[in-house]
């Protein structure tokens, strides 16, 4: 065989249109499973529209259950014990109605419903190194999944992805395993309505970011690089929108379209953002997009030396005035500002004293820092980090 250059998976069932979210149960029937357990947080369960939505599921399959015991960041441990619940209830499938923590611990109770240790066996760096393909993956027989996402910004409802806390370790884990990926995703924007303006405005820039990394990526992955050109475009055109008028449906489907892209654009791989990001959230709990949103610039400065000629593309593909880096610096330099995102992380109590357990950090995130556009050190991303805190730009010099 000759040496591989790139291996592509792709999507699933992705349906998008207002109110296609009670079509849930009708789609468990098309995967052939009856008896679906619903998987959402105590917030969404909350919402206004959520019983409106159950009564009408459960027109369809009235032993409808719904399992909400999680947290905003789920645990394995939480995941366990809803695959108990699980288990106990003799459930064959999951409908996922949420964020990314509601569609992440949905993920972790389907694999541990099948055998807890899945959740260790299938943790991400030893899956990549065993499973290479998603052809090698063992055949698990895990639930599937319907997801339907009530945010526009993870993108974990077209991953195979999830992220769980490890409580004893205090630390974030990632399990990835083939049937992880939904059978079903059902964009529905009726349910995005209400998200207030300031998460709009973060979880849009958390997809920003995840196809402006994934497009800066130096992996060879021509099909995620247009996926991301085109999501960029879809975001420069709806999430100003959406921010300015909830209410806006073609604005809130743009945005769940480009979220859900971005997945698929991610396969090629993120970068120094998500680096700096995962660490800062993880020990100080600063919400992922708005971490995003203030520290794009700044490692779009630090990467320019190896992303021109993306940034010339991605000029003309946005119609933007002026060329290449300077004219994409500057759009999302205004983007940003219309949006109230800050421009320093000082706005959100962070201090350069944590400048060199970040830099350290931001390197072990591997999944990040390996495919951002350079090879950054330690230094380089303390640097970065502490040019964000001050919001001082100008101090990040392109290495
Ligand atoms: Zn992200």
């Amino acid at each position: 065989m000759s040496e591989q250059i790139a291996y592509w998976g792709y999507p699933t069932n992705i349906l998008l249109a207002s109110g296609c979210s009670a079509e849930a149960v009708a789609w468990c029937g098309k995967a052939g499973r009856k008896r679906p357990l619903i998987v959402t947080d105590p917030g969404v369960r909350a919402l206004p529209w959520f019983e409106k939505l159950t009564a009408t599921l459960r027109a369809r399959c009235p032993d409808l259950v719904i399992f909400s015991d999680i947290r905003a960041n789920p645990s394995l441990d939480e995941a366990r014990n809803g695959a108990n619940f699980f288990q106990k209830g003799s459930h064959d499938s999951i409908i996922a109605i949420g964020g990314g923590s509601a569609i992440d611990a949905a993920k972790g109770i389907a694999l541990a419903s099948q055998n807890p240790t899945y959740l260790e066996q299938f943790e991400w760096s030893q899956a990549m190194a065993q499973y290479p393909t998603l052809a090698d993956y063992p055949k698990s027989e895990l639930p599937p999944l319907i997801v339907i996402p009530t945010t526009a910004g993870t993108g974990s409802e077209l991953s195979r992805e999830a992220v769980l806390v490890d409580t004893d370790l205090h630390i974030k884990k990632v399990i990835t395993h083939a049937e992880l990926l939904a059978f079903c995703v059902l964009l529905d924007p009726d349910l995005t309505v209400g998200l207030p303006p300031g998460l709009t405005a973060m979880t849009g820039m958390d997809a920003l970011v995840h196809h402006i990394e994934a497009l800066c990526s130096p992996l060879f992955h021509p099909m995620s690089e247009g996926i991301a050109l085109e999501g960029i475009c879809l975001i420069a055109q709806h999430l100003p929108k959406a921010f300015a008028d909830g209410s806006d449906l073609s604005a809130r489907s743009g945005m769940l379209t480009a979220s859900a892209m971005a997945a698929v654009a991610f396969q090629k791989g993120l970068g120094g953002v998500h680096a700096l990001a995962h660490p800062i959230g993880a020990r100080f709990g600063t919400l992922h997009g708005l971490l995003n949103a203030i520290l794009l610039p700044y490692v779009m400065r630090a990467n320019r030396n190896a992303i021109e000629p993306q940034m010339n593309r991605l000029a003309r593909m946005l119609d933007l005035d002026g060329t290449g880096f300077n004219a994409v610096e500057s759009w999302i330099l205004s983007l940003r500002n219309n949006l109230n995102v800050p421009h320093n992380l000082h706005a959100v109590s962070l201090t350069e004293n944590d400048a060199e357990w970040v830099g350290q950090q931001a390197v072990a995130d591997i999944s990040s820092s390996e495919t951002n556009a350079l090879p950054l050190n330690a230094e380089q991303y303390a640097a970065i980090y502490r040019a964000a805190v001050r919001g001082r730009l100008e101090d990040v010099t392109p290495f």
